[in-house]
């Protein structure tokens, strides 16, 4: 009896301490190293990676932090000696097939998603890193295969000097780490639903270059940060999640009903109500200078994010002193709802500086 009792308790001990493990951060990032046929990996690709990747993790973790979100980052598997877990897929097709300016990063995606399927429990979330090794033959000059976001999917590369013991060196390969590494963390950005933008003024002055406006030519070398903005999406995208639950679904019953972007004094202020059947927790708002509305016009975007009340409603009062580019061209502004599925909603109006007319829309 007693033992029974002895040995029931051990089942509850586990199934206690199981769903803890799980609850803390039941998805992770993919981490997918993708080796075209006939090539190999670059020489100590795990633990170099496996550093890298904990260095980018720490940083979003410490972003996430100081804007007020908490202690929350993307997820990363960890192996039995606490390196990232990186799975190794082969490509059923040459170098060349999966080139930069050949739409390689679309056709390793088909081919990982397949691999996905065919191998039940390999996918960790939607959200997938995928690095290839540099084709171009110049360990000082990498290049040749896919580094973009693109929907839940990212791609950075692989070369032999992309290794953190040369961060913040100010030497040839430090710079040219800070160039790829910074890069790896930015277009990682993007394939956690980040869209670019810039550092505001003053926030440029206190904390440096915004990581999704030019923060891939800084991190590691000057101050590099990730924008209030940004941490609002990551805050509800599914690798940052601390309990599991339904991630995209766009039947979100959203309904805008009124917006309006008005010019007082000094101030763009942009006013808004909505109703909502999944709860939207946070407006963004980018100021987006001409050009703009075309794919990466919009680096140049400065942001603020602000909490709707519990009736649905926002109003944000942007000084016209934090943007960096103002009365010359025209201007879009960018409302985007972010739903706490990690649905994103994006309502946009154009303005010129030279004559502000407000903008009203009302249901
Ligand atoms: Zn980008």
């Amino acid at each position: 009896m007693n033992k029974i009792l002895k040995f029931g308790a051990l089942i509850f001990l586990f199934l206690v301490i199981g769903s803890v493990a799980r609850a803390k951060d039941p998805y992770k990032l993919n981490v997918i190293y993708f080796l075209p046929q006939g090539d190999r990996p670059v020489e100590g690709y795990e633990s170099r990676l496996s550093d890298l990747l904990l260095y980018v993790q720490n940083f979003y973790r410490e972003e996430m932090k100081r804007n007020g979100f908490g202690d929350k980052t993307f997820g990363l598997e960890k192996t039995p000696d606490k390196r990232v877990k990186i799975l190794v897929i082969r490509g059923k097709y040459d170098i060349p097939h999966y080139s930069y300016d050949n739409g390689g990063g679309w056709k390793a995606e088909r081919e990982i998603e397949q691999y996905f399927k065919e191998n039940p429990g390999t996918q960790k979330s939607r959200h997938a890193l995928v690095i290839m090794p540099s084709t171009s033959g110049d360990d000082m000059k990498p290049g040749g295969v896919p580094f973009y976001g693109i929907g839940k999917y990212c791609f950075a590369l692989d070369y032999k000097y992309f290794d953190i013991k040369y961060l913040g060196e100010n030497s040839e390969k430090g710079h040219l780490l800070t160039k790829w590494f910074g890069g790896m963390a930015h277009e990682l950005g993007h394939g956690l639903n980040l869209p670019h933008n810039k550092e505001q003024v003053s926030e440029g002055k206190k904390y440096g270059t915004a990581l999704m406006g030019a923060g891939n030519y800084t991190l590691g070398q000057k101050p590099t940060f990730l924008t209030k903005a940004s941490c609002a999406i990551l805050n509800n995208c599914e690798v940052f999640a601390k309990k599991e639950r339904e991630y995209y679904n766009k039947n979100t019953g959203f309904q805008l009903k009124d917006l309006e972007v008005t010019f007082p004094a000094d101030e763009i202020v942009v006013k808004g109500t909505f109703g909502t059947e999944i709860p939207v927790d946070a407006v963004n708002v980018y100021i987006d200078h001409a050009p703009f509305g075309q794919v990466n016009n919009d680096y140049d975007a400065e942001s603020w994010t602000v909490k709707p009340d519990k009736n649905n409603r926002f109003t944000l009062r942007i000084p016209r002193s934090e943007l960096h580019t103002k009365n010359i061209d025209s201007f879009q502004v960018r409302v985007r709802f972010l739903f706490e599925n990690g649905i994103i909603t994006t309502k946009a109006a154009d303005f010129n500086w030279s004559s502000l007319v407000p903008y009203r829309l009302t249901k």
